[in-house]
């Protein structure tokens, strides 16, 4: 396993009943890596993240490979790929808004308590280390958020699992640009937990300049890949994601 890339995805093809929405797409994250994949509304970036968790919807289904730590994990369920290392931050953030922050964190290591895992309740302070806004405001709704709290909130819920992989879907949705920095410094720094990191964007300016690596995503195929600092200066990329600015 010490050779084996952290995340291996070979072919993986996603469709809705019989619409495709993801044609073959292979890629391949280190661990401490950030990989990156930008891309316009509807170019599939939310169907990769669902279809590499297994959390596609009802009318969803999915082909091809994907393995962690050399292991191949499609055809599990969602809680299994958890189990093995994978977490996802859901667009959509997905939280418990009547539920306090704490028990919000408490729920993303769930399934460490049932597995009875040793120390799964220290990962709470770790989480709280990382973002002093979310231990100020453990006791809070977490329905009462600003956007930045909840999205801070979602990304801790998701460490609570202690990923191997973390998949964020879109981070930088719907907030100002002050928040949009704060949220990738955080990314930025996780790295260096080892954690590896696919973050799946639209704001490509930020994702490419936070990530390694990086592919574009359109109309559900991988139409351009390389090194980030590639990426950013490339004419194509510049004019479709990057404008003027
Ligand atoms: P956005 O940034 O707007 O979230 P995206 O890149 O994440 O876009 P997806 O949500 O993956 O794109 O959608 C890819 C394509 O699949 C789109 O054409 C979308 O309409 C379609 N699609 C997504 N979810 C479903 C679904 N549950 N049933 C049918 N089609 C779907």
């Amino acid at each position: 396993e010490a050779n084996q890339p952290l995340l291996q995805v070979e072919g993986l093809s996603a469709r809705y009943g019989k619409v495709p929405a993801l044609a073959s797409t292979s890629l391949t994250l280190a661990p401490g890596g950030i990989v990156t994949v930008i891309g316009a509304n509807g170019a599939g970036k939310s169907t990769l993240l669902n279809a590499l968790m297994g959390a596609l919807p009802v009318n969803g289904s999915e082909s091809g490979s994907v393995r962690l730590g050399g292991i191949e994990v499609s055809g599990w369920d969602v809680a299994r790929r958890v189990g093995a290392g994978m977490s996802l931050v859901p667009e959509k953030r997905e939280l418990f808004a009547s539920m306090s922050v704490k028990d919000n964190l408490l729920l993303g290591g769930f399934r460490r308590y049932c597995a009875r895992e040793a120390g799964w309740r220290d990962e709470m302070d770790r989480v709280y280390a990382l973002f002093p806004r979310l231990a100020e405001r453990r006791h809070q709704q977490a329905g009462t958020l600003s956007g930045g709290e909840r999205q801070m909130l979602a990304v801790g819920r998701a460490l609570m699992a202690r990923p191997r992989v973390l998949l964020l879907d879109e981070p930088s949705l719907g907030l100002a640009p002050l928040v949009v920095r704060e949220i990738f410094r955080i990314v930025a720094g996780l790295r260096d937990t080892g954690v590896g990191i696919l973050l799946v964007e639209q704001n490509a300016r930020a994702a490419l300049q936070v990530a390694d690596h990086g592919y574009v995503l359109e109309a559900g195929e991988v139409v351009l890949s390389g090194p980030a600092r590639e990426l950013e200066g490339n004419p194509r990329v510049i004019e479709s994601y990057l404008g003027l600015g």
